[in-house]
């Protein structure tokens, strides 16, 4: 075998590669699918456990330094709501968080396939605003054969991880905004089930995938941010997450409708070779359809007209979080390379798919970006696009300089894109309890209850 082999994962090589490395064994081609049945679809953790391999070649690779290279779940949190966070370790020692949600991500994903049946609405009972939003769009009214405003289903859904595992000696500012407590659901089904270690539903669960070790984009309001990037991850360790997940979970696709949004540690546009190998081995080798993933990126302009040209290729969802180029240089440095303009014009570009369209994500910063005025610029911009907005209101963490806005703001917001035409969905993050662990994961095992959010004190936007 070839020296650049003898010292590999399976997990992260192609179809082509594991042809490559059999070839070069002097083993029937054959063998080729036997590997990738194993270590992609059956997600076995060693060679051992190949054994439709004979024994005499298994101990070949192992003795060539080959292994699955199967992540490990070093920790593991279990919120009240079902949701799982894991911390995910990799041979060097790095780790990054992968989350699990029983009953999907509340909407979002950017899997349209779904996400408007899951959709949950600012408002005292606005299913019917929903229905109304969502028939200004035939791709989304032709998908959703039912909405409703059931409570219990959220994520975040921007580009930010839901939960971080910071580095020891690292802030300890909490990463992630979580939930308004008038949102916060508690204790339900899925969550009982899990807490007593039954199989959850996987009717419509979402895996939440890192791209990197930390993320150098420095959006203000991201404590991925504060870790810079340590590294890419390799495609072998983003399958890696998704594979261990499955495993804990006892799922397995396509049986088990799983989706997958890559939203975690890290901007996924800046590992882009590694992301889309790993995008297609999810695909083509583990068996989740593409039309099940989504991808979210903090505007990595020249990447998102790349990304419309790939052959299999998820969802996209841009972080927008601002409606004028002062505020999100503001708030996201990335917009002084690529402005609002070159942003808005990569996203008009992108070739959608029938029945397809790009997710905006904003995240409500009281006071900051959640005025009136900022929803009908946001409105402007978006206007003419294929698109959909998840809002999100900022719960903020230690340290965070953001405060959340009150229901009725983040409602007032919703209800002027709405009014432009333009689908808005307000989205609960899952998980709360488990959440302010995050700043010491790697510090403590002790999972502590995350503070109450703080709401913000400003008076409600005025009906448009
Ligand atoms: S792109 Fe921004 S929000 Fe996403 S992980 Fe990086 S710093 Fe956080």
């Amino acid at each position: 075998m070839r020296a650049e082999l003898l010292t590999t994962s399976l997990l992260g090589l192609d179809r082509e590669e594991i042809n490559a490395l059999v070839r070069e064994a002097g083993e029937p081609s054959y063998r080729a699918q036997q590997i990738m049945d194993t270590v992609y679809r059956q997600r076995v953790g060693t060679l051992d456990e190949i054994s439709t391999m004979p024994q005499e070649f298994r101990e070949r690779l192992a003795r060539s330094g080959v292994t699955v290279g199967a992540a490990r779940v070093e920790k593991k949190f279990v919120s009240q709501d079902g949701t799982v966070r894991y911390l995910i370790a990799f041979a060097d020692g790095q780790s990054v968080e992968t989350v699990w949600m029983p009953e999907g991500d509340g909407g979002e994903a950017g899997d349209g396939s779904e996400a408007e049946d899951e959709v949950v609405s600012a408002g005292k009972n606005d299913s019917q605003s929903t229905q109304s939003a969502v028939k200004e769009m035939p791709s989304l009214r032709d998908s959703v054969p039912s909405l409703t405003a059931s409570p219990g289903t959220a994520v975040p859904g921007f580009h930010m991880p839901p939960l971080t595992g910071l580095e020891s000696g690292s802030s300890d500012r909490q990463l992630h905004p979580i939930t308004s407590s008038s949102w916060a659901v508690e204790g339900d089904r899925a969550g009982r089930a899990a807490l007593k270690g039954k199989r959850a539903s996987s009717g419509r669960s979402t895996i939440c995938v890192s791209s990197q070790v930390g993320c150098a984009v420095d959006c203000q309001f991201c404590l991925t941010a504060l870790l810079g990037v340590k590294r890419n991850l390799t495609a072998g360790e983003i399958v890696g997450q998704v594979c261990a997940v499955l495993n804990d979970q006892k799922v397995s696709p396509p049986e088990d409708r799983i989706n997958l949004v890559f939203m975690g540690m890290g901007e996924p546009f800046l590992n882009y070779e590694n992301f889309m190998k790993a995008a297609r081995l999810l695909v083509e080798a583990v068996g989740i359809a593409e039309r099940r993933m989504t991808v979210s990126t903090a505007g990595i302009v020249p990447r998102i007209h790349d990304f419309g040209g790939e052959a299999i290729r998820p969802k996209l969802a841009i972080s927008l979080n601002a409606s004028n180029d002062a505020l999100r240089t503001r708030l996201m440095p990335v917009n002084k390379k690529w402005s609002l303009e070159m942003l808005m014009a990569a996203a008009r570009a992108y070739p959608l798919r029938p029945r397809e369209w790009v997710t905006f994500e904003y995240v409500l910063l009281g006071g900051v970006n959640d005025e009136p005025e900022n929803a009908k610029e946001a409105a402007e911009l978006l206007r003419g696009l294929r698109c959909k907005v998840n809002l999100i209101a900022l719960n903020p963490g230690p340290g965070i300089d953001f405060t959340t806005p009150g229901a009725e703001r983040v409602a007032a917001f919703q209800k002027i894109l709405r009014e432009a035409g333009i689908p808005a969905f307000v989205r609960r993050p899952r998980g709360r309890d488990i959440y302010a662990a995050c700043g010491q994961l790697k510090r403590t095992v002790e999972v502590a209850t995350s503070p109450e959010p703080r709401l913000q004190s400003i008076s409600p936007a005025p009906e448009s």
